[in-house]
């Protein structure tokens, strides 16, 4: 198995968040292999649950035609920015084993972004799966996207 490091995935989800109607990117990856992609769609889809996290969960699971507590089990998704409580559920819900985030719920807020002040972290720890949780990748770069006219 090739070893890839969290910055070269970091690097896709980038990529990704700039297709999005506000730059948040995916990236679902499972022995360093990119699975599935996904960004930001709230405002094309009409859909306030529409956020790259999500699209890349309700992606995997609609092309699997399955659902379990344990379908992400051995996964390690990939986020430009923390999960909010609401991707940060359904990580815990599909048994995720790992979420790699790039900018952080503060950064975002220090930016004048709205946001739900809650980490990812607390909501993992108060569900009942094992996720690793990790943060701070490309973090720069992943709240440059935010700054007017970049993407
Ligand atoms: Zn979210």
């Amino acid at each position: 198995m090739i070893h890839r490091t969290h910055e070269y995935f970091m690097q896709i989800a980038l990529e990704e968040a700039k297709k999005g109607d506000m730059p948040y990117g995916a990236v679902l990856v499972k022995d360093s292999e990119v699975i599935l992609k996904g960004y930001n769609t709230a405002q094309r889809d009409s859909d306030v649950s529409a956020h790259g996290e999500l699209n890349v969960l309700r992606q995997f699971t609609q092309a699997r035609k399955s659902y379990s507590l344990e379908i992400l089990k051995g996964y390690t998704l990939y986020t430009t920015c923390e999960p909010c409580p609401m991707c940060a559920a359904a990580c815990v819900w599909s048994g995720v084993s790992e979420i790699v985030f790039g900018a952080s719920t503060k950064d975002l807020i220090a930016i004048g972004s709205e946001q739900i002040d809650l980490t990812c972290e607390a909501i993992v720890q108060r569900g009942f799966q094992e996720i690793k949780v990790v943060g701070g990748i490309l973090a720069q770069d992943c709240l440059a996207l935010f700054e007017p006219g970049f993407t």
